[in-house]
């Protein structure tokens, strides 16, 4: 802690100088009256250990390609395969591939994998989503006080 009055790093003595208390070292507390030992507040403060790190890094999302359907069926038909014959090589049903292939179905990232490797099409595309601006990192050096941070905290945790 630093006194109020020089800035020196030192034992503070909480001091009413002039009508204000301030948390002054010892040489400066002669210049009023001492109320009693500062207690430390910096050391109190505990680490910013509630930011999970995902929140900070950005997030890469798997999503199907809107256009699946049609990439689906001009490959399959491209490859001389009826619907039946798709679905049986990649251990699906006939009526899954249909719906797939009229857009009434998105397939799962995992089947939407399998149909890629069978097919050598693209149908997975990862998004990259912008990582959340972190703030209060410099809970420490910011200047606020204990009670602030703690506020801050509560609020900014969801
Ligand atoms: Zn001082």
């Amino acid at each position: 802690m630093q006194c109020d009055l020089c800035g020196k790093e030192a034992e503070l003595y909480r001091t009413k100088i002039e009508g204000t208390v301030l948390n002054v070292c010892k040489e400066c507390s002669g210049y009023g009256v001492v109320l009693g030992k500062a207690k430390p507040q910096t050391p109190n403060i505990p680490k910013q250990v509630e930011t999970p790190r995902s929140a900070e890094e950005p997030e890469k999302i798997e999503t199907i390609v809107p256009d699946f359907a049609q990439i689906i069926r001009k490959k399959r038909e491209q490859m001389g395969l009826k619907q039946e014959e798709f679905a049986k090589r990649i251990n699906e049903k006939e009526s899954l591939i249909h719906k797939i292939e009229t857009g009434t179905f998105t397939p799962s990232i995992k089947l939407a994998r399998k149909i890629e490797r069978f097919l050598h099409v693209k149908l997975v595309q990862e998004e990259v989503v912008a990582a959340r601006p972190v703030g209060f990192k410099k809970t420490e050096a910011s200047g606020l006080t204990l009670g602030d941070a703690i506020k801050i905290r509560k609020k900014s945790k969801k």
